[in-house]
């Protein structure tokens, strides 16, 4: 499985980074996110694009980094502009991840020594500063030859892919499928439901 590590999360000012680094895991074939500050809004929010768009992304705050960091049973990976270039170690971390569990860790700010020592492998994905999301999503796209983006999630809301404008199929769990079928009203609510996405 792979867990993705977010520290230096400041609740305030990285809300929409952070929101954004746990889509991206989950959206890239992640398994879970962990945080080190704890963000009860942002599990919500994360949690509630799971309930409708699938999965089994979990997301976790509130963690000791570094003690998580180095008990990781599995290779431990940091993200950083002064890794190694990533084409250089994907092969050798997708074979050394075949049997084993990976840890992926992004900072924010100024990232602590710590990650650097205790991490396996620190990579880059170019040698050039830039972001935690797009340093993330281009590491999960190399590690998954692109085949990530072809997951099925089975969730309740699924994107019908068009042309031009938009279009959400609702499939509704079964205690849902239920009430429509014993309750006249309840298509209705469930289609506007479907609306709120928009
Ligand atoms: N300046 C900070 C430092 O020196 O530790 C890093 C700040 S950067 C905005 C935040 C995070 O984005 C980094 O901790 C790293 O995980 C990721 N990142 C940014 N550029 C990257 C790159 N070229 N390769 C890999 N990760 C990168």
């Amino acid at each position: 499985s792979i867990t993705v590590l977010r520290i230096g999360h400041r609740p305030f000012r990285d809300k929409r980074i952070t929101t954004h680094v746990s889509l991206v895991a989950r959206a890239f074939g992640a398994d879970r996110i962990v945080i080190d500050e704890k963000d009860e809004l942002l599990e919500e929010n994360i949690n509630n694009v799971v309930s409708r768009f699938g999965g089994d992304f979990k997301i976790n705050s509130g963690v000791n980094w570094k003690k998580y960091f180095r008990d990781f049973n599995g290779i431990r990976l940091n993200l950083s502009m002064y890794g190694i270039n990533v084409d250089d170690k994907i092969e050798e971390i997708r074979e050394k991840t075949k049997n084993r569990d990976m840890i992926v860790l992004v900072g924010a700010e100024k990232v602590p020594i710590d990650a650097y020592l205790i991490a396996d492998y620190n990579i880059a994905i170019a040698n050039q500063p830039h972001s935690e999301v797009s340093a993330l999503a281009i590491f999960l796209d190399r590690y998954f030859n692109g085949k990530e983006l072809h997951k099925n999630f089975n969730g309740k809301l699924n994107i019908v892919p068009m042309e031009h404008g938009k279009m959400v199929k609702y499939i509704p769990d079964e205690k849902e499928a239920l009430q429509i079928l014993y309750d006249n009203n309840a298509s209705d609510r469930i289609i506007r439901h479907v609306k709120k996405v928009y």
